[in-house]
């Protein structure tokens, strides 16, 4: 990645520790991702230096903090390539970013008989926006099938994405599956059918390069503290012509331009949408998260991380009653990965995984539709980021194995 993987790791203090009397591996990452120096010391410098509210004032401090505030949203409009600063809300994460369509452009355009489409593998956030939408509206919430290695069905979209079709909301990475769904081709198909495409990046932004012109989405959703930023602030990218037309969602300070007594008049756009005094600190450490992920280049990032993948995926799979969900070709699978062992409750195993100093996740990770589509009641998920090594990849599988072991005798 053009930096030493210790130096990165050095950028990282949290994860040189000890849990359980061994040192750290972190596989947590889709839950949410550890904080650089850079980003805790952009968080400090801000508060210690800048600190004042934005937009209202004219005295050096508020001037500097609104500067650093908009620079941060410039840095997110580079990052994911939209054409303008306009496109750009902050919000507090992707969930926020997901419900504020859903509230706003939702409760606008859609009507009676009209279709929403999701797929089966869609975190709560994306689903039950559309489906309290859907009942509120009596419109109809449609699913996309998985194909038999754990990829969108292509086919099925096609049937599914109609002329009655207004949304369709898709994850552009899976966050128990790893897959990535081709929302470009999503795209296409949704605006061939005259409906608007809704890109759930909560898990793609953080790994790989993210163009907004290029997969042609009209609205992209995503989470600073799953890509190095802190937790609180999150990114509603959507077009500007759609944006202007949207109604605000709240309303208050900051997204006003004239109050009288029976009727106000809204400010431009983003404006228009951040009502209150909003999350400073928090987007100037995305903005710190930015540039710390630009001095690697999301490419690099992925190539990282998908070497890692095709490094540990073979053997996983060759672990004795290790099921493996999604794809098992490493070529198709990101470095996020939920797995069962033999019949031990992924909870039981987490918890041995943990003795062994190796921190990953076990439940329905908020997707219990998909859960109940492969019929498990929960998964144990570990998930990679650009600071994992090859290393932590043996220990996980040795963690593994030692929980099989342990489970088995009662004894490591
Ligand atoms: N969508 C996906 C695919 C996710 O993985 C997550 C976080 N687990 C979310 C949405 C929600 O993100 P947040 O909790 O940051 O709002």
């Amino acid at each position: 990645m053009g930096k030493s993987l210790n130096d990165v790791r050095a950028d990282f203090p949290i994860l040189n520790q000890q849990v359980n009397d061994e040192s750290l591996v972190y596989l947590d990452n889709a839950a949410t991702t550890q904080k650089p120096k850079a980003v805790v010391e952009a968080l400090e410098h801000y508060y210690y230096h800048d600190n004042a509210n934005v937009h209202r004032g004219v005295h050096t401090l508020a001037e500097r903090a609104t500067e650093k505030f908009e620079a941060a949203r410039e840095k997110v409009r580079a990052f994911i390539n939209a054409r303008s600063t306009k496109e750009i809300l902050f919000t507090r994460g992707t969930t926020t970013s997901l419900n504020w369509i859903a509230a706003s452009y939702g409760e606008a355009t859609i009507q009676a008989g009209d279709e929403i489409v999701i797929s089966y593998m869609e975190h709560h956030s994306n689903l039950v926006p559309w489906q309290q939408l859907a009942l509120r509206k009596h419109a109809t919430l449609k699913y996309i099938k998985m194909a038999a290695d754990g990829t969108l069905d292509m086919n099925d979209a096609k049937q599914q994405i109609t002329a009655k079709t207004k949304i369709v909301a898709i994850a552009q990475v899976s966050n128990v599956l790893g897959v990535v769904n081709p929302v470009k081709a999503l795209a296409k198909l949704a605006h061939q059918n005259g409906a608007v495409m809704i890109v759930d990046g909560a898990q793609s932004l953080p790994h790989m390069p993210v163009d907004v012109q290029q997969l042609d989405c009209d609205f992209l959703a995503f989470s600073g503290h799953k890509m190095l930023g802190p937790t609180g602030i999150g990114v509603l990218y959507a077009k500007e012509a759609i944006l202007t037309e949207m109604p605000p969602i709240e309303y208050g300070g900051e997204m006003i331009d004239f109050v009288n007594l029976f009727d106000s008049s809204w400010t431009e756009l983003p404006w228009k949408f951040e009502a209150g005094t909003p999350n400073i600190a928090g987007a100037i450490g995305l903005g710190a998260a930015i540039d710390y992920l630009n001095q690697f280049g999301m490419a690099a990032i992925h190539e990282h991380e998908q070497r890692l993948v095709n490094y540990v995926l073979p053997k996983l799979l060759a672990i004795d009653g290790l099921t493996v969900y999604g794809p098992h070709d490493p070529a198709k699978h990101t470095g996020v990965i939920a797995f069962n062992l033999d019949d031990l409750h992924p909870h039981d195993l987490a918890t041995g995984l943990d003795m062994e100093g190796v921190a990953v996740r076990a439940g329905h990770h908020c997707a219990q539709p998909l859960m109940k589509y492969l019929n498990v009641p929960a998964t144990a998920r570990a998930s990679f980021y650009l600071y994992n090594t090859k290393a932590d990849a043996d220990r996980l599988v040795a963690a593994i194995i030692a929980t099989k072991e342990f489970f088995k005798n009662g004894t490591v």
